[in-house]
């Protein structure tokens, strides 16, 4: 078995794709890792992200997965663009809740279908397999457990486990609490936690129940739960760079094991 698991940050950006000169050092890119552990590729989220030159390591797959968290246009819009879905010999595996009474297939072509976009799910050349999200289950040699987000009109936060690692991707979530009970007991002791830091504590005054966390909450629960190594993900589209880097060097002063994530980034679990 090749123990390789290899986690690669395609987008980092929350709510709206940004870009310019502001937005070069963490990406303006949405929602969307790779992961690879061993043979398999998987892909967490399929934002703008996935429409980056790093997401080519994808080409001429025979076999991909995609989770998906949630059908919320900043983890969609990628999909509609992403040149191995248009390749025969590929098979694309798409995981999302069910959510509204519309499973996977049906919330991707809430987005493309005419007349918001040319082609619908049918247009795809690859042979595509939509499934809805169970507790557990496994793809390959890799665990994946589940659990339901905290954000409005429900998110799946994704636990990926091979060999020894565990990856916990939980963005589009806001917290009741610093230390929240059942994420803290599902998260815990993760080798590398991808966690929502939308917004400042000042701005979360008037984005409480939007759904995401704040940067100070946000590194308290990777306290809490024990992450071996944290990136923060899912930066206002207003972040800049310099805003970013100066909150960086305060979270690092007090725990050198959280950062914000950056667009094209690798971390090797
Ligand atoms: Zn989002
Ligand atoms: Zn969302």
């Amino acid at each position: 078995m090749d123990h390789a698991f290899r986690v690669k940050l395609l987008g980092v950006r929350g709510t709206l794709p940004v870009s310019g000169d502001a937005f070069t050092r963490f990406g303006g890119g949405t929602s969307c890792v790779l992961v690879e552990a061993g043979e398999t590729c998987i892909l967490l989220d399929a934002g703008t992200g996935l429409l980056t030159p790093e997401a080519a390591a994808c080409y001429g797959k025979k076999r991909l997965t995609l989770l998906i968290s949630h059908a919320h246009a900043d983890h969609l819009l990628g999909f509609l663009m992403f040149p191995p879905l248009f390749q025969k010999d590929c098979r694309c595996d798409v995981y999302m809740k069910t959510r509204a009474g519309l499973d996977a297939r049906q919330q991707i072509e809430r987005l493309m279908t005419p007349p918001l976009w040319p082609i619908d799910t049918t247009g795809l050349k690859a042979q595509m397999q939509f499934h809805d999200v169970a507790e557990t289950f496994f793809i390959d040699g890799v665990r994946v457990d589940t659990m339901e987000s905290r954000h409005p009109g429900g998110s799946t936060i994704y636990k990926l486990s091979y060999g020894e690692a565990s990856l916990v991707y939980a963005t589009d979530y806001e917290p009741e609490n610093d230390a929240p009970d059942a994420f803290c007991a599902f998260a815990g002791g993760c080798s590398l936690l991808l966690l929502d830091g939308q917004y400042t504590e000042e701005e979360y005054e008037a984005c409480r129940g939007f759904g995401h966390s704040t940067i100070g909450r946000s590194a308290a629960i990777a306290r809490s739960c024990g992450a071996a190594c944290t990136r923060l993900v899912h930066h206002d589209p207003k972040r800049t760079d310099a805003q970013l880097l100066a909150m960086e060097a305060h979270l690092q002063a007090e725990n050198a094991r959280i950062r914000f994530g950056r667009g094209g980034e690798e971390v090797v679990l």
